[in-house]
Parts: C-alpha cells; structure tokens; sequence
C-alpha cells in the first residue's frame, strides 16, 4: 500500500526497477572483472593534462557544446563537427535520444539480450518497450526473419549494440546496413565495445539521415570516471538533441581528459591489440577447461560454464576475490560475463577457476 510520502512521487516512477549498475566492491586484492573497465590505465599524457586543468578555472563553466572535442573528432570520423553531440557518458545521449524521438507511449525497441539499460530508460519516459529476441547463438535475425516476429520497421526508436553486449557478439556493417535500410525510425548503433571490433558501421551515420552511432571514452579509452560519450549522426538530428540537453552536461574535467587521449591515440590502440591477445588466451584456455566460450568482439567474453550452475560459479570465484558478473535474464542465466583483464589477472582467473574444477 502507498503510504504518505510514496503518494507524492508519480505512479510511473513509484512502481519502476531502476538500473543495476555492476558492484564496484571495496575488498582488498579483488579482482575486478564485471563491469567492463578497461585494466589499464589512461596515458599518462591525460592524466598530467587532467591534472593541470586543476586551478583556479574551477569557478568558470565549461564549454557548453564541447567545441574542442567536436572538432578533433570531425577530423577522425570525416565529418563535421555539426554531426556531433558529446554527453556526460552516452548513458546520456541514450536517454536524450528516448526523449527527442520516441512520444510517451510510443515505442523503444531493441534485441534480447544487449544492453540492459534500454529498457529502465524506456520506462522512465513512459515508452512502450518490444524486446525481440536474437537468435539461440546470438547472432542477428534476418530481415526475412525479422518480417516474421514481433519486430517493428516503424518503432520511432532503436537501440542496436553492436558489437553486443552481454553476448561479446560482433555484427556486419553489411548486415546492420540491411537493417538500417529497412527501418522507418531512428536507429542508434550503439559502438560501446567497437574499439575491440574487427569492422565499425560509423560510416552509416553519416550516409543515413536516420542512423545515429553512439561512442563513449568509457571502456575503450579507460576513462569511465571521466563520463564522456558523444553521438555522431545527420546535423538535423544533432541539433534537435542538442535543443534538451543540459547546457553544461560535460564536466569541464571530463573535457580535458577526452581531448588529450584524441591527441595520444597509439597509446590506445597498442592497448586494444594486448587486450584482443588476452580475450584469444583467455577464451582458449577456458574452452579447453570445458566452458562455451561465444566468439567476442568485445573487452569481455560470456561464457557457458561446466559442472556447477553459472550462479554458483560466481560465488565460488568470489570466494576466491574474482568478481565476474552473472545475469538472471532466462538466455543468459547459464553463463558468466568476464571482463578482459590484464595477462596476470587471466592467469589467476584461470588458476582459480582449475581449482574449482579440482574441488568438485
Ligand atoms: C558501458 C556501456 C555504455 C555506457 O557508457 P558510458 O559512456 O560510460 O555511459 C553504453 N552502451 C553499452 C552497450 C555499454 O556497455
């Protein structure tokens, strides 16, 4: 029963799950493999421009449209810097999306599984939410395939991640292009994971007035605490969000560290190719130890665990300070998401994990 105070807070907002961010636990010597982060750290170039953007520049605001980084990556992605829209992490160019195409009850669809976000920002808005399923192996239905579900060519809003997340999944521009094509509505290719990717479809967003591509400094550029992410897509449709964001959505700090890792890109990138060697060491020493490891394109695997069910792996890790993390969701229950560490914390995964097995 509603109690007094519970009556003051909008029904919609009383009865919705908010989103569960994975744990960022406090253990000493834990081993942090369930949300993503990258396992090193930003170049030290950032961290010293960071460092001396602390002064007295504190009391100013920053620049309200990010203007530095829109033009740095204008050059990167061949376009102009109009195509751009930086936010306080694309966590919140999703929800400015949601809210700049998808009426109140109208529709925000997406495949099952992927990012588990789309669904609480689609509720905080009033939307109506299709969840199509992918396919048993995770790949992306087809067109022909799509025709005969639930999928909807005209839902206002779509959210493709690709490559996907929780399944490591990597998607084709060629197929994505086909999808584009065929819907009537905005369709976000949400890059979270691209970096980690054999193809990238950013060109689409800027062939297709009704693509966007979503990027972040998050996961691949090591910099989640810094809540970067910008969306790249025809200027009309940049300008409309640009129209109901916050006016200083990104932090003045969050600015300085983006623009200085988009002048020390090598640093970066020699980073991506030692996290590539360790998912490919990782996903064959763990199918050797009897798990199914999906093919990835990402900074993490999902895998199918042996003898104990998923959840209790979990907690058997724990026990051994490896925190990795499990999703409850019916296609993903059987599996753990492990996020690419470095080499050393691979090896004590795996060496916890050949004691579990010994135990059993
Ligand atoms: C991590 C993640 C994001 C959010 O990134 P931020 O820029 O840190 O908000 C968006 N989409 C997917 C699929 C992600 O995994």
């Amino acid at each position: 029963m509603a109690n007094k105070t519970q009556s003051l807070i909008r029904p919609l907002v009383r009865r919705m799950h908010g989103y569960v961010p994975g744990e960022q636990p406090k253990i000493k010597g834990l081993i942090k493999l369930n949300t993503n982060e990258n396992p090193y750290p930003p170049s030290p170039k950032v961290l010293a421009a960071t460092k001396a953007a602390v002064d007295g520049r504190f009391r100013l605001y920053p620049n309200p449209t990010a203007e530095k980084i829109r033009a740095k990556l204008a050059q990167l992605h061949r376009c102009k810097p109009e195509n751009i829209i930086l936010g306080n992490g694309s966590d919140e160019l999703l929800a400015l999306a949601i809210r700049c195409f998808v009426e109140p009850k109208a529709q925000v669809q997406y495949f099952t599984p992927s990012y588990s976000l789309y669904p609480v920002l689609a509720e905080i808005h009033g939307a109506k939410i299709n969840a199509v399923p992918l396919a048993k192996d995770f790949t992306l239905p087809s067109l022909a395939e799509l025709k005969n579900s639930k999928w909807n060519f005209r839902a206002p809003l779509t959210f493709v991640t690709t490559p996907n997340a929780p399944s490591g999944r990597g998607y084709s521009t060629a197929e994505l292009e086909k999808l584009c094509r065929a819907q009537k509505g905005v369709i976000v290719l949400d890059e979270a994971y691209v970096d980690f990717a054999k193809e990238n479809a950013m060109a689409l967003a800027t062939k297709y007035p009704h693509v966007i591509v979503s990027r972040t400094f998050s996961k691949a550029y090591s910099l989640c605490f810094q809540r970067v992410g910008y969306f790249v897509a025809h200027p009309e449709l940049i300008a409309a969000l640009d129209k109901i964001r916050d006016s200083y959505n990104v932090n003045g700090l969050g600015q300085v560290a983006a623009l200085a890792t988009l002048f020390d890109l090598p640093y970066y990138r020699a980073n991506f190719k030692r996290i590539i060697a360790t998912r490919q060491r990782l996903t064959d020493e763990l199918t050797q130890l009897g798990f199914t490891v999906a093919p990835s394109q990402t900074n993490f695997i999902l895998a199918r665990p042996p003898k104990f069910p998923a959840q209790q792996w979990l907690e058997k890790l724990r026990a051994r300070k490896i925190l990795v993390r499990w999703f409850k969701y019916p296609e993903t229950r059987d599996f753990l998401r492990i996020t690419i560490g470095t080499d050393a914390e691979a090896n004590a995964l795996l060496s916890a994990t050949r004691k579990i097995l010994a135990s059993h």
